[in-house]
């Protein structure tokens, strides 16, 4: 995970190490080489051009200047500054309602299915009651994947086969929910290979009738920027509550983690980190930082 960034990173970091003096020359040349790692890693441009000059800030103020150890006081500057940009802290769940809802919406092939059981496995650890709710209505396959998980975890699965109201299948899962107590519907929606018209009127219709406490965004993390514009539109369409950034143990670099939260101003709010059922937590910024940090 994060291995070229990490990689890149720890070579800016030697030198600002070996710097004897703060000059607002040296400083530029070693955060010149760190706004190279941003870019290479991906990251927005406009993201990593504010990300350098908040640091060029700190690093020349008093305090650094005047230390004995001036690079190794930049170096915290850029750990915290890494931090702010993945969240700050973590952004957690709002499952107020009673039954709470959470639509996840995405991309197909981005991890959306995956990480509708992921989450089911997850809530289920946490002492709640979930139900999977397949409303995928164009591809039969996502929804025998989806029963296939829930079996696999002994979670609930509704799901009504040949049923093409997308509307119709999600009031009855509230019925279904209730007359079987489970706390929490996890509604795994349909994808597209691209966000058009027609998707984003079903799921904004299937917003307003579910009227989600959470509506995830589930991103694959190797798609770098292209995964931020995704989000972008999503969020447009359908005002997101959050993402998912999902691959994480396959991203070298890390774009779309850093851009996410200052291009959209949605958290990460969990993190798909394998294939498994178990590979999943929720988004930490800080642990994510020291990782990147290496
Ligand atoms: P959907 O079309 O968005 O529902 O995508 P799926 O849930 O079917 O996932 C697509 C592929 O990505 C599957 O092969 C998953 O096993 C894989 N996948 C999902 N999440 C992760 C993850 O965090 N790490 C890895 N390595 N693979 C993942």
């Amino acid at each position: 995970m994060f291995d070229t960034i990490s990689n890149k990173l720890q070579n800016a970091f030697k030198n600002l190490r070996g710097l004897g003096k703060i000059s607002e020359s040296n400083v530029s040349d070693s955060l010149r080489e760190v706004r190279l790692a941003l870019l290479e890693a991906d990251v927005n441009f406009k993201v990593a051009r504010d990300f350098i000059e908040r640091v060029k800030t700190k690093s020349l103020g008093q305090e650094v200047i005047e230390s004995v150890h001036p690079g190794q006081q930049i170096i915290k500057i850029i750990h915290d500054e890494l931090v702010e940009l993945l969240g700050s802290t973590n952004a957690g769940l709002n499952l107020s309602g009673n039954p709470a809802s959470i639509m996840m919406v995405g991309l197909h092939g981005s991890g959306k299915t995956t990480s509708s059981a992921k989450l089911a496995k997850l809530l289920t650890k946490q002492g709640r009651q979930p139900v999977l709710v397949a409303a995928d209505v164009y591809r039969p396959a996502a929804m025998d994947q989806l029963e296939t998980l829930g079996k696999q975890l002994g979670i609930p699965v509704f799901l009504k086969k040949g049923e093409t109201d997308v509307l119709a299948i999600a009031r009855e899962a509230f019925d279904f929910a209730r007359a079987n107590n489970r706390n929490t519907l996890i509604f795994d929606t349909a994808g597209r290979l691209q966000i058009d018209e027609p998707l984003v009127q079903e799921l904004v219709r299937l917003r307003d009738l579910v009227k989600p406490q959470e509506i995830l965004l589930v991103l694959d993390a190797a798609t770098g920027q292209e995964a931020v514009n995704v989000a972008t539109h999503f969020d447009q369409a359908l005002n997101i509550t959050g993402s998912i950034l999902t691959k994480l143990d396959g991203d070298a670099r890390g774009g779309a983690a850093l851009s996410m939260k200052a291009v959209t101003g949605k958290p990460i709010k969990l993190a798909g980190t394998g294939e498994k059922l178990e590979d999943f937590e929720p988004f930490h910024p800080e642990r994510m930082a020291s990782r990147i940090l290496g």
